[in-house]
C-alpha cells in the first residue's frame, strides 16, 4: 500500500516512479545478448530477454530490463546470438512395434540440436506417437513439442503401413471424422501408393471444409494444380513442386491416368518438359493460394548419392538403434541395384529439382524446413539433419535469413501460430536457442549451440551433451545385446 501511495505521489508530482523500486520476479533472464530478428533479417545487440514459466515476458535494452526484473537464473549472453526455437516440419517414427523404444530414444536428439517442435508426417506407429504427444505436453516424457498427423490416409492395401485405408468417399468421411474427433490430429497426411486420384482430391476438399490442414504426396494421374485447387496446404518433397514446372504436365498426367505410359516414362517427360516460365507461373499460383512447400531436400540428396557417399563412418550412426539402422537397408539395397545410367539420371534429377528452390522463394511460396528423418530414410539423422537441410537451402540459393525463416517461422506460419512462435517478443513461447556465432553471416552457426530453452527450461551445453550421451549409451547397449 505504501508503495502504491508513493507511486501515486510521483504521478501527482508529474515525475515517473523509479522503476528499480519494485523489480518484478521472473524465472530466467538472458543478459547482454544479440537477438536475431529472423523476420527482419537483422541482429539486435545489447538485449535482455526475460522468461517466466513457458512465456517470454520482457525483451529490451539490457540495462533497462535488468533494472525492472529479478530472475532465479541468469544466462550470460555476451557475444552470443539468440534465435527462436527450430522446427523440423517433416519427421517420421516407425518400423513396427519392436522399434518403439528405439524411436522414443530419438526424441532428445531433436532438443539437443535446438529443435523445440517437430511435425510427425506419419509412420506406422500412429497411436504411439499420439500418446507421446500428450505425454510430452504434460511433462511425462522429455522431447520437443510434437505435432502429428496420426495415421495417414491411403488407398486399399497400400505400400505404407500405419494407414487408414479408404476405397470410397464414405471411407474418406469416416477417416477424417476419426482423425478430427478421436485422434485430434494437428493436420492430415495423405499418400498415394494405392489411393484413387479422385479420392485424393475428395479428401483434400473435405479436410479443408472441416478446418484441417493437409499435406501429402500428389498422385501422378493429377496435376499439382488440381491438388492445390482442392485445397492442399503443404506439398511435401520438392519433386512434386518441380513437376508443376512441366509445360505439358496435364497431358502427361492424363496419359498416366489412362495407362498409356508408366511412372518412369511420366517422370522422363516431366523432366524434359520443365520450363522456367511455366514453373514461375505455377509457383505464383501456389503463393496466391497459400500453399507451402516442404522440400526435404537433404533426404533426396542422400538417396541420390548413395552410390558415391560412404556413410559407414557417419557420426550420426551412434545415435540410431540397431533395428532402426536395419530399416536403412531397404534404400541402400535398392540403390545398389541401379546401373550406371540410372545412377547418373538420379544425380541429374536431384540437381535439376534443387534449382527450383530459389524460384519458389522468388514467387513468394513459403518454404518449410523438414528433414524426412526417421525409419527407412537412410543416414538422415534426427535432429542433426535439420542443420544439413537448411545448409543445403543456402547452398542452393536461399539467403541465410531465408533459411532461418524456413526453420523458425514457416512452421508456425503454416499452423497459423505466429502470434506464439517464431519471434523473440513478450507473449511468445520461451522456446529459444542460444548460439555462439551469428547465423545471418553463416547458416552453419545454427550448429554452434550454447544452450536450448524449451518451454522455459534452460538446457546448457553440458545438459545437451548429456542428452546426446544418454541416447548413445542406449544404442551401445542395444548393439551389445544384438552381438550377444
Ligand atoms: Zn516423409
Amino acid at each position: 500500500m505504501k508503495r502504491l501511495l508513493a507511486a501515486f505521489a510521483f504521478v501527482l508530482l508529474g515525475a515517473s516512479p523509479p522503476i528499480s523500486a519494485a523489480p518484478q520476479q521472473a524465472d530466467v533472464i538472458i543478459r547482454q545478448v544479440t537477438i536475431v530478428d529472423v523476420e527482419g533479417a537483422r541482429p539486435v545487440p545489447g538485449q535482455a530477454v526475460v522468461l517466466r514459466g513457458d512465456d517470454i515476458v520482457a525483451v529490451g535494452a539490457d540495462a533497462a530490463i535488468a533494472r525492472q526484473w529479478r530472475a532465479k537464473r541468469r544466462v550470460a549472453g555476451e557475444g552470443k546470438f539468440l534465435i527462436p526455437g527450430l522446427w523440423d516440419m517433416h519427421v517420421h517414427f516407425g518400423g513396427g512395434p519392436e522399434l518403439i523404444e528405439e524411436n522414443r530414444a530419438l526424441l532428445p536428439l531433436y532438443v539437443a540440436n535446438g529443435i523445440t517442435t517437430i511435425r510427425d508426417a506419419s509412420g506406422d506407429l500412429p497411436d504411439q506417437v499420439l500418446g507421446w504427444r500428450s505425454e510430452i505436453a504434460d511433462g511425462r516424457l522429455f522431447g520437443p513439442r510434437l505435432l502429428t498427423s496420426g495415421a495417414k490416409i491411403e488407398g486399399i492395401k497400400p505400400l505404407w503401413k500405419g494407414t487408414i485405408e479408404v476405397g470410397s468417399t464414405a471411407d474418406v468421411d469416416a477417416a477424417l471424422a476419426r482423425l478430427k474427433d478421436r485422434d485430434k490430429v494437428d493436420f492430415v497426411k495423405i499418400t498415394d501408393s494405392t489411393l484413387k486420384p479422385e479420392l485424393f482430391l475428395y479428401a483434400l476438399t473435405r479436410a479443408k471444409a472441416l478446418g484441417l490442414r493437409t499435406s501429402g504426396h500428389i498422385p501422378m494421374a493429377l496435376t499439382v494444380q488440381q491438388a492445390v485447387d482442392a485445397g492442399i496446404s503443404s506439398i511435401e518433397h520438392l519433386d512434386y513442386a518441380y513437376n508443376a514446372g512441366a509445360r505439358d504436365e496435364a497431358v502427361i498426367a492424363a496419359d498416366f491416368a489412362a495407362g498409356r505410359i508408366d511412372r518412369a516414362e511420366a517422370n522422363r517427360r516431366l523432366d524434359a518438359g520443365f520450363d522456367r516460365a511455366t514453373a514461375m507461373a505455377a509457383y505464383r499460383r501456389f503463393a496466391a493460394q497459400g500453399v507451402s512447400v516442404t522440400p526435404t531436400l537433404n533426404g533426396s540428396r542422400i538417396i541420390a548419392y548413395l552410390d558415391r557417399d560412404d556413410h559407414k563412418k557417419d557420426a550420426g550412426l551412434a545415435y540410431i538403434g540397431p533395428k532402426l539402422r536395419k530399416t536403412y537397408d531397404w534404400r541402400v539395397e535398392r540403390a545398389a541395384k541401379a546401373d550406371a545410367a540410372a545412377i547418373a539420371a538420379r544425380h541429374e534429377q536431384i540437381e535439376a529439382v534443387a534449382t527450383i528452390l530459389p524460384m519458389l522463394a522468388e514467387a513468394g511460396v513459403p518454404i518449410i524446413a523438414g528433414t524426412d528423418a526417421g525409419f527407412l530414410n537412410s543416414f538422415n539423422y534426427p535432429g542433426f539433419g535439420l542443420h544439413d537441410e537448411i545448409g543445403l537451402f543456402v547452398e542452393k540459393g536461399l539467403t541465410p535469413a531465408q533459411a532461418l525463416v524456413s526453420a523458425t517461422r514457416a512452421g508456425p506460419a503454416w499452423f497459423g501460430w505466429l502470434d506464439r512462435y517464431g519471434a523473440i517478443k513478450p507473449g511468445m513461447a520461451a522456446d529459444l536457442v542460444l548460439l555462439t556465432r551469428n547465423p545471418l553471416d553463416d547458416i552453419a552457426a545454427t550448429r554452434a549451440i550454447d544452450s536450448v530453452i524449451l518451454r522455459g527450461a534452460v538446457h546448457d551445453r553440458a545438459a545437451l551433451d548429456a542428452m546426446l550421451a544418454d541416447t548413445k549409451a542406449k544404442v551401445a547397449a542395444w548393439d551389445a545385446a544384438v552381438v550377444r
